[in-house]
């Protein structure tokens, strides 16, 4: 599960969570392990056909790739988050970055439902944040001695709140192609009235 994937999903549950409904304790240990998903699927996508030892609620339901063993392994140091006063004090990244999801080519917009849930963002003004210093896992690791290497995409920030927040423990900054994006909705909304 990507960053962007897990935000969508943790955005979902919150919500839930805050109308009342009780979210059980496996989806919550689902999503803080990341979803194990990235090291779950890349170690599935390696080895089909081969089923694990049921060794937690998500393998047996769903089979390896969805195991919730796996555990990152970071070789950078994380600070503890500093959550800012308010939201006056997050900040946006000066210009997009070049592999910003924005970008008309990202990967993010590469395929129809995940380019619509990325504009929808902007559109409803949700947050999305700038991968620039946050901690990524140079390797997962499962208790029965199973690794798998880490991915260039698998960010992996510690969250507060919904805010994530960068190794020096400050929070990450909003991305510059969503707040383009978003100040134009607004503009467009306000000119609607
Ligand atoms: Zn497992």
């Amino acid at each position: 599960m990507s960053a962007f994937e897990r935000y969508a999903v943790q955005r979902i549950v919150d919500q839930a969570a805050d109308a009342g409904v009780t979210i059980p304790p496996e989806l919550n240990a689902f999503l803080e392990c990341g979803g194990g998903s990235y090291a779950a699927r890349a170690w599935a996508d390696a080895h089909p056909g081969e089923y694990g030892l049921g060794c937690c609620w998500g393998e047996v339901h769903g089979g390896p790739a969805h195991c919730i063993c796996w555990k990152p392994i970071y070789e950078q140091e994380q600070q503890a988050p500093r959550p800012p006063a308010g939201p006056q004090d997050l900040a946006a990244q000066p210009r997009m970055c070049g592999d910003c999801a924005f970008r008309k080519d990202s990967p993010e917009r590469a395929d129809e439902w995940s380019e619509s849930a990325l504009l929808e963002l902007a559109a409803e003004g949700t947050p999305f944040w700038c991968h620039e210093g946050m901690r990524r896992p140079v390797r997962w690791e499962h208790p029965d001695g199973r690794t798998v290497e880490g991915s260039p995409d698998d960010w992996q920030p510690p969250m507060v709140a919904g805010v994530p927040y960068r190794l020096d423990g400050s929070p990450g900054l909003l991305c510059a192609g969503w707040v383009a994006r978003a100040s134009r909705a607004a503009t467009a909304s306000e000119g609607a009235r």
